[in-house]
């Protein structure tokens, strides 16, 4: 296909060439897989089209669109030249970059210079914009950049960035070459960069100088050097935005990247994209999982840019020249899909943000929407639940009449955040369901089609492409209406969604397809269909939390605690909190319980376990309470009985402990807890 038909809406037709309803395109996306993909993948742009749509020879692994050739980069930016050359790609606003920190660090207007232009100061905050042409230009800078660093195709970069849009230039420009990225989230403390930059082997590590969070300085280049120090496998390059904030004295492998530009914008640089194979990998993103590593969830790419390309339509109902905002931060499932793919793939606007939902004000977020008309919202609940607990009269402030439909995901929407966000907003507000490994939405509201009514409580049904059912953990047979089992998806799963763990078949098997016959994606939480077929997710089935939107693995922060010296073990619970959805709560056994004798010596080891947390993991896994009990409640095998521990925690019954080799371990967290 050439491209002109493929940036024409490609949709599933009926004989009679109605367009067709949500039932049918659901229907013919299980029944006709190979029919329904290949009309999608008219969404983008193939230098090579594919051989075969979907090669199932060896599920669970997958292929889709085998032999096909493409560039995710090229589908974002370039196709879009010849129609959108002058409309924005990019809208980026900081509330972080305010007149205050440009008093304390002029050199930012200087950097912004240095970086390209496009730059408007307010008081309160700073906006750049960005045309596809500009964007266009960018990338090639970036790539040039890449290349000259000896970065080629197949070779892994880190990038270590703050919502700036070099870290969205890096990203494209990776794709670009055919490099794959692997992006981690800024929260995230060295120990955290260490282990990724290891199981990646990365070569390059992209980064910044200095990342803003509520007016705190945090720097980022420090921690990428305490990253390097801790990883085995040391990059070559250290490429380095320096946002003129904090001074930046290169070290023997850093490599400025405005001087850099500066070379690649003189030669006006130009890269060719380097066509892909549809399921080379595109990106590595790692997330939490039972055991303290994480996996690294990797993403094909021609696959992923079809999924993108149709959920935006499909789902999202977004349409070229229309705005998107997804609230979240690139690094996350959400920031690569919907802030940098997506959007750029359907044409649109997207918005990038830097900065906090209540500063310099609770109106910031619609202030933002009026200012620039912004079509589709997405953001995770806890955002929302911290508007809430600010003066209302924000909420009203703003014309955010352009918004036809504002999206939450990332963890449970609760009844009275929906209700007060609707009330206040006065547009939908539609729940739905996905995770980093699926990229996209599997359970949704289709406010395109008009399918159903949003129906509160639930997330929606499922998707186009996901043949996904609640079935019974044991028998593995399909739950009936109303009883709660685990949601899990008929394998092959959907393009776009995981193809494998980062160089593990064998995690990537045992961690979702261990089930039954090996072909159900397990997607570890429980849920419940009701009698009219929408789902509800009722929780986790592992040891996996969700703080404010954030997947969190119990045993990551056990590790951490654990390399305290005094540790004899411990156990790290989530516990359900108001404003962040869950906390992790520790309960610590001490191997000198006489340590915690007094209040003062409790405190002072309690505030070097949450360091001990923070400084390997973030302040995202900070421990909201460290209790002391002399032993932890276990089975017979010797396993910790979390599950009681958390029911002790959030003071609901335990259940049946008679299995239980210490029972006096339920009293001693109990009284763990009052001595607090
Ligand atoms: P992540 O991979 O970090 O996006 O986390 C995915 C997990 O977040 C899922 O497995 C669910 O446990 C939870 N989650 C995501 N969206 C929702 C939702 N709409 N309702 C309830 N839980 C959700």
């Amino acid at each position: 296909m050439n491209e002109q038909t493929a940036n024409q809406t490609s949709q599933v037709t009926t004989p009679t060439q109605q367009p067709p309803t949500f039932s049918e395109i659901y229907q013919s996306s299980i029944t006709q897989p190979q029919e329904f993909w290949a009309q999608q993948a008219k969404r983008i742009y193939w230098h090579k089209e594919p051989e075969q749509i979907l090669d199932d020879s060896n599920l669970p692994f997958a292929k889709w669109f085998v032999g096909g050739e493409t560039n995710l980069c090229y589908n974002c930016v370039d196709r879009y030249l010849p129609e959108r050359a002058e409309q924005d790609a990019f809208i980026w606003l900081s509330s972080e970059v305010n007149q205050e920190l440009i008093a304390t660090f002029p050199a930012v207007v200087d950097a912004f210079n240095d970086l390209g232009n496009n730059v408007e100061f307010y008081t309160d905050y700073t906006k750049r914009r960005l045309t596809y042409n500009d964007l266009y230009k960018e990338v090639n800078y970036f790539a040039d950049v890449l290349q000259r660093n000896g970065i080629r195709h197949g070779d892994r970069v880190v990038i270590y960035m703050p919502m700036i849009l070099e870290a969205t230039y890096a990203m494209l420009a990776c794709a670009r070459i055919g490099a794959i990225h692997s992006v981690v989230f800024g929260g995230f403390a060295a120990h955290n960069l260490a282990i990724r930059m290891d199981d990646a082997e990365a070569k390059m590590i992209i980064t910044v100088d200095a990342g803003l969070r509520g007016g705190k300085v945090i720097n980022y280049k420090s921690l990428v050097n305490q990253g390097i120090e801790q990883a085995t496998v040391k990059p070559e390059h250290v490429l380095v935005v320096d946002r003129g904030i904090l001074p930046f004295k290169p070290q023997p492998l850093d490599v400025d990247y405005a001087t850099e530009r500066s070379i690649s914008r003189n030669a006006n640089a130009i890269v060719e994209p380097v066509w892909i194979e549809s399921n080379e990998p595109s990106y590595l993103l790692y997330t939490s999982g039972t055991t303290g590593t994480p996996k690294g969830v990797q993403r094909d790419t021609g696959g992923h840019a079809v999924a993108l390309a149709t959920s935006m339509d499909y789902i999202y109902d977004g349409q070229a020249g229309e705005t998107f905002w997804a609230i979240s931060d690139i690094g996350w499932a959400v920031g690569h899909s919907y802030m940098v793919y997506a959007p750029l793939l359907a044409g649109m606007t997207s918005v990038v943000y830097e900065g906090l939902p209540h500063r310099p004000n609770p109106g910031i977020w619609w202030r933002i929407v009026e200012a620039n008309k912004v079509n589709i919202l997405f953001t995770a609940p806890t955002g929302v639940r911290m508007l809430k607990k600010q003066d209302e009269t924000w909420m009203t402030r703003y014309d955010v009449s352009s918004v036809k439909s504002f999206f939450l995901a990332g963890e449970p929407l609760d009844e009275s955040t929906a209700q007060w966000l609707k009330q206040h907003l006065g547009v939908p507000i539609l729940d739905h369901y996905w995770q980093t490994e699926s990229g996209w939405p599997i359970l949704s509201n289709t406010p395109k089609f008009n399918h159903k009514p949003h129906k509160q409580g639930s997330p929606g049904y499922p998707m186009y492409g996901y043949d996904a059912h609640v079935i019974n953990e044991e028998t593995g047979e399909p739950c009936a209406a109303g009883e709660k089992g685990l949601l899990a998806i008929r394998a092959p799963l959907p393009p776009g969604c995981l193809t494998t763990v980062w160089r593990n078949d064998e995690r990537f098997i045992s961690s979702y397809y261990s089930l039954f016959d090996g072909k159900q994606y397990s997607t570890s939480d429980y849920a419940v269909v009701d009698e009219d077929g929408y789902f509800h997710i009722l929780g986790r089935t592992d040891d996996v939390i969700n703080v404010a939107g954030h997947r969190l693995g119990t045993q990551e922060i056990e590790e951490a605690i654990s390399t305290h010296p005094e540790m004899a073990e411990c156990a790290v619970v989530g516990i359900h909190d108001e404003l962040k959805g869950e906390l992790p709560i520790a309960f610590c056994v001490l191997r000198d319980q006489a340590l915690v004798a007094t209040t003062e010596n409790r405190f002072r080891l309690e505030q070097q376990i949450i360091g001990a947390v923070v400084k390997s993991l973030g302040g995202i896994a900070r421990p909201a309470a460290v209790y002391f009990p002399p032993a932890l409640p276990k089975t017979r095998s010797g396993k910790i009985l979390r599950r009681a521990i958390r029911a002790l925690a959030e003071g609901r019954p335990t259940g049946d402990m008679s299995t239980l080799d210490n029972p006096a371990a339920i009293d001693a967290v109990k009284q763990a807890m009052k001595d607090y």
